[in-house]
């Protein structure tokens, strides 16, 4: 499980994870912990030492830039820019030879070519579709990119396909499907397959067997 936002205080004992990794220490991706967790948790140090309070009994260091493996599922945390005060990681998700980014809160992604190389799905930041919320401040981009930025990073990465996740309340209490529309438009102006996630998605990542 990647995240565990304070939505998921109660329910995530009933997902029962074999392992919940995080990427920043924002309520909405860590204080779902606040009754502690039900397996390992990974994080950076960034993210441990905002987390004093909660009480996680097995705290696993994340490290950043080198994949560790995870029940066979390698992760990779790639410093990303979104806040000052929560440093944040996206992560480069493998199996086998198949990967995907996630990176629910971005503003600004270092090193995208290196960073979305060979990925098969970038899966990013639903909070603003086209205006953007990103701010500089002491010379670090902090908030979040708009969907069409960081469409422009999967296209020059060459990634063939985007999905956007944790969206924000203009897509939530919007039209789900001139919303989705509209991303699916954008996706392809760049020759890329995008559209908004949706509870309940499921992602194939593996190749198929040939026939
Ligand atoms: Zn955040
Ligand atoms: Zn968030």
């Amino acid at each position: 499980m990647i995240d565990c936002g304070k939505d998921w205080l109660r329910r995530v004992w009933d997902v029962a994870p074999t392992a919940i990794v995080l990427t920043h220490a924002h309520p909405d991706h860590a204080w779902g912990l606040a009754d502690g967790a039900p397996c390992p948790v990974y994080a950076t140090e960034a993210t441990w030492a905002l987390l004093d309070h909660l009480p996680i009994r097995d705290r696993r260091k994340m490290p950043r830039g080198k994949a560790i493996s995870i029940n066979g599922v390698k992760f990779k945390a790639v410093p990303i820019q979104h806040s000052i005060r929560a440093p944040a990681v996206g992560y480069r998700v493998s199996i086998g030879s198949r990967s995907f980014f996630y990176a629910p809160d971005i503003a600004g992604l270092p090193n995208r070519k290196r960073t979305l190389g060979g990925i098969q799905v970038f899966i990013g930041d639903g909070a603003v579709l086209t205006r953007s919320m990103v701010h500089m401040k002491a010379g670090q981009l902090i908030g979040h990119a708009p969907v069409t930025a960081q469409l422009d990073w999967c296209e020059s990465a060459g990634v063939a396909r985007a999905m956007f996740t944790h969206c924000g309340s203009g897509i939530v209490r919007g039209k789900a499907r001139q919303l989705n529309v509209l991303v699916r438009r954008l996706g392809r102006m760049r020759g890329i397959t995008a559209g908004l996630a949706c509870d309940g998605d499921r992602l194939i990542l593996a190749a198929r067997p040939s026939a």
